[in-house]
């Protein structure tokens, strides 16, 4: 059985990895809105794998035999500066993420949880790729500055993202 604790926990996690989607995808629209369609497919990928995370976390929830509780969605930014400071945005929010997912598995090692470290682990890793993923779009970007080339070629190589459904997800059916 979940502790009271760990569910809630958990159950606030999906509501975090739920905003994490809902910021992506609009920082998705922000990118159609200024031509960046390689960007904002990137963003929408990423808005996917957010919803497959929430969607692990719900699913160890009924796994374990707790309660699923599904709280409202806050509203989240629907503009930026420029394209830079969204990506900066994004390390930033990437790196609460982290915290959070750290904050949880602190949490289950003082609850002697040990099924709910190991859940965590594929996010410990996961949490990783992330903060690596926009660091590199930052160093891009910063790079490229104004060059209407680099910027083209940069959106380019983001339009060639493909969505890949999150492992744990992948034995479910
Ligand atoms: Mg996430």
């Amino acid at each position: 059985m979940l502790s009271k604790k760990i569910e809630e926990a958990i159950n606030n996690q999906i509501n975090a990895e739920m905003w994490s989607a809902y910021l992506y995808l609009s920082m998705a629209a922000y990118c159609h809105e200024l031509g960046y369609s390689g960007m904002a497919n990137w963003y929408e990928i990423q808005f996917k794998e957010e919803q497959d995370h929430a969607k692990i976390f719900y699913n160890y929830i009924v796994a374990r035999g707790g309660r699923v509780v599904l709280k409202a969605i806050d509203a989240v930014p629907t503009e930026w500066k420029n394209p830079l400071d969204m990506v900066e945005e994004t390390l930033k929010h990437e790196q609460k993420v982290t915290a959070l997912i750290n904050d949880l598995f602190a949490l289950a090692t003082k609850e002697k949880d040990f099924a709910t470290q190991s859940m965590l682990k594929w996010f410990i890793d996961e949490q990783v790729e992330e903060e690596e993923n926009a660091r590199g779009m930052i160093d891009s970007l910063k790079m490229i500055k104004d060059n209407g080339y680099g910027l083209y070629m940069f959106d380019k190589e983001l339009a060639a993202r493909t969505y890949t459904q999150a492992s744990p997800l992948t034995k479910e059916e």
